[in-house]
């Protein structure tokens, strides 16, 4: 018998594996000023073809400063932009390939729905009847097949922003942007619409970059999220890595529900003292003697018993709010000076019996607790 032959690559192949396997977009060390304010500082990222990322943080961190770089209606200060391998940084927008949905849906009011998706689909290549084509088939992608005629001014402000991501998409870009799309919009509506720009994103494999301040949406939605705050990047990651591995205590504030600690590193190992009370915390059992840190632990991982029952180094902790969020019952819970989130199944919050003002035995699992040293 003989072995099979190696299989060896051909140049072509390498070079096609090496496009392939290379960012499709680049920013690197980009920098914007406006007069003296600086909005962005240093902004390294890459994103590969076909990925969802969302650019994520509170008011004013620079997100969609980001954004209008990449789309070239506010180019950096400093730094370089690559697109598909070109720079980019430079060129005016009409010169770059992307579509761009904004909050405000930005629809012409006096073109009808079938007018304002065939807006960008001009010249030879689009003579009429591909024109009409390719209008109806972004109809009929978007759901609003039978909406052709009306203006945007009789649609919904669900159907204007599926009118404008038809329009967006038109010219088939290498990139789509979407800044704060759904924030105009109903919770209800705005859940919906995620998902289907979701899905429609995942059949087209185009690239996508969404601003949001939403955490929520930016978890549900997202393959990367880039999390933003005063200008920089805080933290680059999947939306578990985002959640469960936050990267600094911005981050673990900012995403997600969580109780945060301010706690002195004390002794044997693994303890530390916060406003009084003895924790255990793994994390720190490397740390010098005295050494102050930060915790945070999620909401879902705050362990309540009955006092009568509880486990050994328990804080004692009595319940000053409820919420009934559904699935979940979220309590705030004061332990002394601490302030601590728990949420627990209807079930068990039925079986605790608990209610303002009662009293219970708190546990923090010393693996869920999220330690970050701070600066010296
Ligand atoms: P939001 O969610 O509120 O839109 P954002 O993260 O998108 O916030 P940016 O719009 O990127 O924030 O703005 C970042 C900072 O830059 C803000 O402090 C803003 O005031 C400032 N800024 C943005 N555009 C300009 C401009 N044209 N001139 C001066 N300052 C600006």
């Amino acid at each position: 018998m003989t072995a099979p032959a190696p299989e060896i690559e051909t140049l072509e192949d390498a070079a096609r594996r090496a496009r392939r396997d290379a960012p499709y977009l680049e920013v690197q060390e980009v920098g914007k000023q406006f007069g003296s304010f600086v909005a962005l500082r240093r902004v390294n990222l890459e994103i590969r073809s076909g990925e969802f990322v969302t650019f994520l943080g509170p008011s004013g961190c620079g997100k969609t400063t980001l954004l209008r770089g990449i789309a070239g209606l506010d180019p950096p200060t400093t730094g370089r932009i690559m697109q598909g391998g070109r720079d980019i940084t430079h060129l005016p927008p009409a010169e770059r390939d992307f579509g761009i949905v904004f909050q405000s849906y930005a629809l012409f009011p006096n073109l009808t729905v079938a007018e304002n998706i065939a807006y960008g689909l001009r010249g030879a290549a689009w003579p009429k009847a591909r024109r009409r084509e390719r209008v109806a088939e972004l109809l009929s992608i978007v759901g609003l097949a039978d909406q052709a005629p009306k203006y945007p001014a009789q649609l919904s402000g669900g159907q204007q922003q599926r009118v404008a991501l038809a329009r967006a998409l038109a010219n088939e870009p290498g990139l789509l942007l979407l800044d704060e799309p759904l924030s105009a919009l109903d919770a209800i509506v705005r859940q919906h619409l995620r998902q289907e720009i979701r899905s429609l994103q995942q059949r087209l494999g185009v690239t996508t970059i969404m601003v949001t301040h939403d955490q929520e949406e930016a978890l549900g939605v997202s393959d990367r999220i880039v999390v933003m705050s005063r200008g920089r990047i805080e933290q680059v990651g999947t939306p578990a890595e985002i959640y469960d591995n936050p990267a600094s205590p911005f981050v673990a504030g900012f995403v997600g529900h969580s109780s945060r600690i301010e706690a002195v590193v004390d002794t044997p190992p693994g303890i530390i003292i916060a406003s009084g009370m003895k924790l255990v915390a793994e994390a720190t059992r490397p740390l010098l003697y005295g050494a102050r840190v930060t915790c945070f632990i999620r909401p879902e991982h705050v362990r309540l018993a009955r006092l009568a029952e509880a486990p050994e180094g328990a804080l004692s902790a009595v319940v000053t709010g409820l919420e009934y969020l559904g699935p979940v019952v979220r309590l705030s819970l004061e332990a002394g000076p601490l302030r601590l989130l728990a949420a627990v199944s209807p079930g068990e919050f039925a079986a605790l019996e608990a209610a303002p003002g009662a009293a219970f035995a708190v546990t923090l699992p010393p693996e869920h607790l999220m330690v970050f040293v701070e600066d010296v």
